[in-house]
């Protein structure tokens, strides 16, 4: 039986799947306004849920994040450079891609916890306050760049969201133990 969870196929999305936007759409340029992002993945979000219910989607959307995590952090960031240099680079990609504001609340060196919080997010900033945290994605997306730099196994937890009626997300990122 199909499983989805049993992740045995190779990912068929690479870096290169996304194209050459700027030659692609000369007039038109790289960027788009944010509702149209939303649109798109809130509609899939929905369909995914009829279909496989809300867990389901919410691991799909954690996975999604984790893959799109990996390959940002292998095209986008210098992954030699030491960890202060790295959050600062981090900062700027994702402050320059308008993805969000990212501010490192805490970081032990010991433990590789960490608490981090993106402010303006590109997914939850300004939407109704349903109680329920939402930026799943983001969490599989932090946890990916944290993985490919740390070379560890991350699990990262949204713990306030613009949808809990906070002004920031709030993300405990852990090692797997
Ligand atoms: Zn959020």
């Amino acid at each position: 039986m199909f499983n989805i969870f049993e992740n045995t196929d190779e990912n068929k999305f690479s870096w290169d799947s996304i194209g050459d936007v700027i030659d692609g759409r000369k007039n038109l340029g790289e960027e788009m306004p944010v509702f149209v992002y939303r649109l798109f993945q809130f509609t899939i979000k929905d369909e995914l849920a009829k279909r496989f219910g809300n867990e389901t989607t919410i691991q799909i959307f954690r996975n999604a994040g984790r893959l799109a995590g990996i390959e940002f952090a292998n095209h986008m960031l210098d992954l030699d450079l030491p960890f202060n240099e790295f959050t600062a680079q981090l900062q700027k990609v994702l402050e320059d891609s308008k993805i969000g504001i990212l501010r490192i609340e805490k970081f032990d060196a010991e433990t590789g916890e960490a608490v981090l919080t993106i402010g303006e997010d590109l997914d939850c900033s300004g939407l109704p306050i349903t109680g329920e945290t939402v930026c799943n994605y983001d969490e599989g997306f932090l946890a990916g760049v944290l993985q490919v730099y740390t070379k560890k196994d991350y699990i990262v937890t949204e713990i306030d969201c613009w949808a809990t009626g906070s002004r920031v997300c709030r993300f405990e990122a852990k090692i797997k133990s």
